[in-house]
């Protein structure tokens, strides 16, 4: 029932404000759950306060003061039996200062601070005490809410929600049983007004069972949902690929080294998936340099062997240069046709690069975006390698895979997806559970992991000389900026190095180098030249931004200095340095960063320095960005989780998966009645 058909008195402009927290109707009023709950049911003494937590104290004013420091505010000091607390006023009215009065007694709820002036609470909610005033006998719920919408509001509509849905249960007794689950509505009614005699912490720390409830069927419906998903790609139909011997043995007499076990069982996992008649869709994740483009190489014969194309996408022109010239060198022995297609080639290469492709005679083509593009045709594709997958957006692997299919036959090409950005097995479970996945979890052999050193920038002069030794001795080195222009430089107040000045100032310091500058503002070809110089080492010292972030393999660079390190995420930097350690010889990863570091800058900068695996980089990036920016969730639909959370709730994720997997084999009527609840109009747009 919508809030329009059911005549309340709700103002327009509370419902603006409702519907931009996604409450459009009752049901979603309902499924509204606090965010958090306050104690008010009992006063802790001044003394036994916990440092960030909220909580509610009581006591008399003995101080009240205006201070200025370090702005305008009201100061009020209350001292209990146990001790004294400041309680800070940034914003008040005259008001304010007229009942907060020394004598007066104050009952206030807030988070407690320590600081080197004492504890300290600001902006509390807070009452006068006159006279007794019972505390309330169940925790008070604080809702999600934006600017403008008030606490009793939302009480208020939750209540009037309550009445009206239905709240009979999805599951069944058994089900519930089995699970030790509470019923559906007594899980929501908890939640939203929790009774004095529950165990509050519990329910403040989500691990009360109306809170297991309510994450159980949310991870359910998700479940389900992808499930779902899964089954109606298996009415898709796809070309099967027998596994011919012939390239492949081939390829494999070409390759200089010996493929690691885990590259040989994701090449199989790849070979039996390619020969079903339903489409691939599988993830190849392995961490920076553990070799899944050889995989990828191994994967493209078997569909060239069979007589049909191939197409190989790369988020940037450098890696797809590179991934192009990799191809080249071990297919065309094969005497195969190996084609490389960006936005930026001439027209008449370009037009020729269509016709080869819509005849047939090219075997694989490698590009960038340019790749679905209205012009370009295939003749037969049949299998697609996205690479670096999660830098693309769900529409445009569709569009890459609707290159290749026959929408109205169901026909589409197996696709192949790779990360370097590993995801977490719960996350996987999760969001990726439509997918296959292999992972390469081991790197090739005599790889020395890479040293890692943190440098203040006060020290970058003796850095500085430093590299200089390393380049006269033969090495090469890379130095990487965040931004590429000075106008762009300040941001947040603080300086950011910028790869132009950076490029000037290696150059006037280090005559003696040859030093080489990339970033994406430079042409395509402006970019190629630069790599590859670098590559037949021309190029001592490449001062470049982040757009050498992903795939760039230079094996004889082994000095990377990242500048500004404290403002990149996790993943980058695991990125970046995985671009060198890819030789023999050992490698050094430098982070120089700009004093005074946060606390947040400084867990970064640890996590990285002590970890050189890259998941479990990615768990705590996880921790720190949520699972929505990690892997573009916004971007590919799905609905994030409100409830669960994937780090603490992996148990309860392995139990929903085995239920959700039987429930859909049953075919169980309960499969459509529970993603109606959770998911009804919201439905994901799930079709990659
Ligand atoms: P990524 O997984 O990051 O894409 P690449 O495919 O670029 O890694 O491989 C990194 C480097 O390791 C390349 O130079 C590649 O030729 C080399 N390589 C791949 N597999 C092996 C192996 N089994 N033994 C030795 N070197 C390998
Ligand atoms: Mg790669």
């Amino acid at each position: 029932m919508t809030l329009e058909k059911e005549k309340l008195n709700i103002n327009p402009s509370v419902k603006v404000k409702l519907a931009r927290l996604g409450l459009i109707n009752f049901q979603d009023i309902a499924f509204h759950i606090p965010a958090r709950y306050d104690d008010e049911t009992k006063i802790i003494p001044i003394k036994k306060v916990e440092i960030g937590r909220v909580q509610q104290v009581e006591g008399l004013i003995v101080d009240v003061k205006v201070l200025y420091r370090p702005k305008r505010n009201l100061s009020v000091y209350i001292e209990d039996p146990s001790g004294v607390l400041h309680i800070r006023f940034f914003n008040f009215y005259p008001s304010q200062a007229k009942t907060l009065i020394v004598g007066a007694r104050v009952r206030a709820v807030g988070e407690v601070r320590s600081l080197k002036t004492g504890l300290e609470m600001a902006h509390p909610r807070y009452k006068i005490i006159r006279e007794h005033l019972p505390l309330p006998i169940s925790l008070t719920p604080i809702y999600p809410t934006c600017a403008g919408l008030k606490q009793l509001t939302i009480r208020r509509l939750v209540k009037i929600a309550l009445s009206h849905i239905s709240k009979t249960d999805t599951l069944t007794d058994s089900i519930r049983d089995m699970y030790s689950l509470m019923p559906f509505a007594q899980a929501l009614s908890v939640l939203h007004n929790p009774p004095p005699t529950d165990d509050t912490q519990a329910i403040i720390s989500r691990q009360h069972p109306a809170w297991r409830r309510l994450k159980f069927d949310e991870l359910l419906a998700q479940q389900l949902c992808l499930r779902i998903q899964r089954r109606k790609r298996n009415n898709f139909k796809a070309i099967s690929l027998p596994e011919g011997k012939r390239l492949a043995t081939k390829l494999q007499k070409l390759i200089t080294f010996e493929l690691t076990k885990a590259q040989t069982f994701a090449i199989s996992d790849i070979k039996s998936d390619l020969t079903r008649t339903q489409p691939m869709q599988r993830l190849l994740q392995g961490d920076v340099g553990s070799g899944k483009t050889i995989v990828a190489a191994f994967a493209a014969l078997q569909s060239i062997e069979a007589g049909f194309q191939v197409a190989v996408m790369a988020p940037t022109e450098i890696l797809s240069e590179q991934h192009y010239k990799k191809f080249h060198t071990w297919f065309n022995p094969l005497q195969l046709q190996v084609i490389w297609l960006t936005g930026s080639q001439k027209k008449s290469d370009r037009d020729i690069a269509y016709q080869k492709i819509a005849s047939g005679e090219c075997n694989i083509v490698i590009g960038t975006h340019a790749l679905f593009q209205n012009k370009v045709r295939f003749k037969n594709l049949a299998l697609t390698i996205v690479d670096e997958q999660h830098r693309f957006g769900v529409g445009q692997r569709l569009a890459l895979r609707n290159k290749g299919g026959n929408t109205a036959q169901r026909i589409f090409p197996h696709q192949l997806m790779m990360t370097a950005t590993p995801i977490p097995r719960t996350l996987a479970m999760s969001y990726y559970a439509d997918l296959d996945v292999s992972t390469i979890r081991e790197l090739p052999p005599g790889r020395k992991p890479v040293l890692m050193k943190l440098v203040s920038r006060d020290n970058k002069e003796k850095l500085i000389r430093y590299i200089n030794q390393v380049c006269n001795a033969g090495k090469q080195a890379y130095w990487v900026c965040p931004l590429i222009e000075e106008a762009e430089e300040k941001l947040g107040g603080k300086s950011l190095q910028s790869a132009e000045k950076t490029f000037e100032e290696l150059y006037k310091t280090l005559p003696d180098l040859s030093i080489g500058l990339v970033h994406g503002r430079l042409s395509p070809d402006e970019k190629s030249a630069v790599m590859t110089k670098f590559i037949e080492k021309k190029i001592d010292l490449l001062v470049a931004t982040t757009v050498i972030e992903v795939g760039v393999d230079v094996p004889s660079a082994t000095l990377m200095v990242i500048e500004n390190s404290e403002r990149m995420g996790l993943s980058q930097l695991h990125q970046l340095r995985g671009r060198i350690g890819r030789g023999r010889m050992e490698s050094i990863c430098v982070l120089l960063y700009q004093e005074p570091l946060s606390e947040i800058a400084k867990d970064r900068l640890k996590v990285i320095y002590e970890n050189s695996d890259g998941f479990i980089v990615a768990d705590h990036d996880l921790r720190v960005r949520g699972p929505g920016e990690f892997i573009g969730v916004k971007q590919s639909g799905l609905p994030i989780l409100r409830f669960a959370n994937l780090e603490d709730d992996s148990l309860l994720l392995e139990e929903v998966a085995k239920l959700s997997h039987k429930l859909i084999m049953d075919d169980s009527s309960i499969v459509q009645k529970h993603i109606d609840r959770w998911l009804g109009s919201k439905l994901p747009y799930l079709e990659a």
